[in-house]
């Protein structure tokens, strides 16, 4: 199987890749190091499988070279982080809709099969018990940054089904929600890589508003997985899957977990959200994925336990000697 990842070079490419190289595959990975890095791949380099093409999913001639003779892409490759769609508003609608329309141009072109990895970013301000496939999205105005991303994403999903629609395309889509794990850099505002390097090197962590909002982190390690299994999946073309964890924490629990789970001597600090964004934040107050149709198709189940992914977390940064120079330390 010769599969190309965008974004392989990313937190969830490198995992993925690293997966699919035990699996057997041919994998080609396209990413411009923007905010992916050569060492998120250290371990696979040596793999005689693994290749890297050094370019943008917004060059078209690098995507449509890179997915010739492809035989199925994993799109991963975009602008995430709510730190970089507020700051980066362009880029953000730039790369996730037009980098999109190019990877689902090579994949007609090619014949190949296409995973389009999306994000719970889409139901934006929906606080439903549990967000279903099918659930509503509340979008704020188009004129705050943050939703840019929730903007693009849908479009990309829009674009996809179209093409599954119109062109025959084999699409199947994921929506991730809050996806965490080793390797997942805190630079770009994701809480927990964030709280965890604050909490290890003893500074106090950061929670913005009241922490009384709620995510459900699920660890890459079981989304992995779930991700290929879906996409070898014919009935899943043309649908999207939700992706997330099975506890809802609240920031500040989590942080408070993040503190116990580590030993730190850290306190907690509460951030306003003007002095924590630039302009143009809104927040999410919940987000709970109902995930039983990617159990139904795949038995894809969230297991490893919050505490537990915290510890890996931990364990990398204190290995991999990034605690120097990853995680936002304070408010910007
Ligand atoms: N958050 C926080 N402190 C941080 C970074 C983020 O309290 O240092 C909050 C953020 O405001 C949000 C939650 O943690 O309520 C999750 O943020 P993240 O950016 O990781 O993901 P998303 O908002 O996209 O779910």
């Amino acid at each position: 199987m010769r599969t190309v990842i965008t974004g392989g070079a990313g937190f969830i490419g490198s995992h993925l890749v690293e997966y699919l190289l035990e699996l057997g595959d041919e994998v080609v990975v396209l990413d411009d190091m923007s905010t992916g890095a050569p060492r998120n791949l250290i371990d696979s380099l040596v793999n005689p499988r693994l290749s890297i093409v050094h370019g943008s999913v917004l060059d078209r001639d690098a995507v449509m070279a890179t997915v010739r003779g492809a035989d199925r892409v994993f799109h991963l490759a975009a602008a995430v982080g709510v730190k970089l769609i507020v700051e980066q508003p362009l880029t953000s609608l730039r790369t996730n809709i037009h980098g999109t329309e190019n990877v689902l141009d090579a994949c007609v072109e090619h014949g190949a099969t296409l995973l389009l990895v999306s994000t719970s970013e889409i139901y934006g301000k929906n606080t439903a018990d549990k967000l279903h496939e099918d659930s509503d999205r509340i979008l704020g105005s188009p004129l705050k940054s943050r939703w840019t991303y929730a903007a693009a994403k849908g479009i990309d999903e829009a674009f996809a089904h179209a093409y599954w629609t119109e062109y025959g395309l084999d699409v199947a889509i994921v929506r991730l929600f809050n996806t965490v794990g080793p390797r997942q850099t805190g630079r770009y505002g994701m809480v927990v890589p964030n709280l965890v390097g604050q909490a290890l090197r003893g500074e106090p962590l950061t929670v913005y508003g009241d922490g009384n909002q709620t995510r459900c982190f699920s660890y890459v390690g079981d989304i992995v997985p779930a991700l290929v299994r879906i996409v070898e999946e014919p009935t899943a073309y043309g649908n999207a899957f939700n992706l997330g964890g099975a506890e809802e924490v609240s920031i500040i629990d989590l942080a408070r977990r993040i503190i116990d789970v580590t030993g730190s001597k850290s306190s907690v600090t509460f951030v306003s959200y003007s002095d924590a964004y630039a302009a143009g934040f809104e927040d999410m107050r919940r987000r709970v994925p109902d995930n039983s149709r990617a159990y139904g198709l795949v038995g894809f189940v969230p297991a490893t336990p919050l505490d537990e992914i915290i510890r890996r977390v931990a364990e990398e940064m204190l290995t991999s000697r990034s605690l120097e120079h990853e995680a936002i330390s304070s408010p910007h």
